[in-house]
């Protein structure tokens, strides 16, 4: 019989070295196959509450249902369904990580190879960690208050508060969760319950997205469209650039926030607010310079601005886009 303590922390955080040890004398059955099914389903309804589970058969077949969640995943190979999985995933494990005490936070942390050390010097009511820099940047989130420049780097320490350093770690559990296995030769059941999942699978608005042609975008916009019709997460400048971008065109509120349907973690109340806000608050759309930084710019179409774009001859396009 397994550790009750242990196996406890095998269910929150099922992608730790004790799940796959809880899980060994488990063979793969329906009912967890169902659990599998019923985790992804969860992911596409932003559910992410765990389940309160006393029997240790129940347990087992939760953290079982996480591998094979990920096996279904593996058959489908679907970019939409993976993301999803992994975002709403490490946003439960962040949950629990928020009520673990420190000891067994760090043990989690760890898994990922994330060890912060108390900055040295530093009170504990300051809340100051220090993190090396390789592994800061590994798992650091794709929004600007994590970008370096905006952080404090001291002898290749990077200081973090410990509500960051619980960002990191679920930014590093999404990572990893999003690493599907290729599954070869699948069982039938796994395949069945894969297709299941296809058929209930929510339409996406793509209708804005197929009414903007690509092709009359620069670049930078034309990556980050594909990008969301693959359903691939976008980091933060990148959405902020496209609403303003749009914005400046005069697309409509509406549409913009259509644009965004293809996200995995959409929300349509979340993107109209940041829409509305974008517009609200007037801002321009960055310079080439300004995109470049960001990383997005993906051409050298030396036109300053992503929006001079449309000043240019169709001939002058298809030399930049070759
Ligand atoms: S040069 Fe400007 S318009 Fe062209 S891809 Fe880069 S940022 Fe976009």
């Amino acid at each position: 019989m397994a550790e009750q303590g242990s196996l406890d922390f095998a269910v929150r955080y099922p992608f730790s070295p004790s799940a796959k040890d809880a899980i060994t004398d488990i063979a793969v059955n329906e009912r967890i196959i169902i659990l599998a099914r019923n985790r992804i389903m969860k992911s596409l309804m932003n559910d992410s509450s765990g389940r309160m589970l006393i029997h240790e058969a129940d347990k087992k077949e939760d953290i079982a249902s996480f591998a094979v969640a990920r096996m279904i995943l593996g058959i489908l190979r679907n970019n939409y369904l993976t993301n999803t999985f992994a975002v709403n995933e490490s946003k439960m494990m962040h949950h629990f990580l928020n009520r673990e005490d420190e000891a067994t936070a760090l043990e989690v942390s760890t898994i990922f190879g994330i060890v912060p050390k108390p900055k040295a010097g530093a009170k504990p009511v300051e809340d100051i960690l220090e993190l090396d820099l390789p592994s800061y940047l590994r798992c650091c989130p794709r929004s600007p208050a994590y970008r370096l420049i905006n952080r404090r780097l001291v002898h290749g320490m990077v200081e973090i508060k410990s509500d960051e350093w619980k960002r990191l770690v679920e930014e590093a559990a999404r990572k990893h969760i999003e690493r599907i296995p290729i599954v070869k030769d699948p069982p039938e059941e796994l395949k069945e319950a894969g297709k299941k999942i296809l058929e209930t699978l929510p339409k996406t608005d793509n209708s804005k997205l197929e009414a903007i042609k690509v092709e009359d975008h620069p670049p930078c916009v034309a990556k980050l469209l594909d990008n969301l019709a693959k359903h691939e997460n976008l980091p933060h400048q990148a959405r902020w650039f496209l609403a303003a971008y749009f914005l400046s065109l005069n697309t409509s509120e509406a549409d913009i926030v259509k644009i965004f349907s293809g996200a995995p973690d959409y929300s349509e109340k979340v993107t109209s607010y940041q829409v509305a806000h974008i517009k609200k608050k007037g801002y321009s759309v960055p310079s080439c310079a300004t995109v470049l930084g960001y990383g997005l710019c993906v051409a050298d179409c030396r036109i300053g601005s992503p929006l001079a774009w449309h000043r240019l001859g169709r001939q002058r396009k298809e030399e930049i886009r070759k």
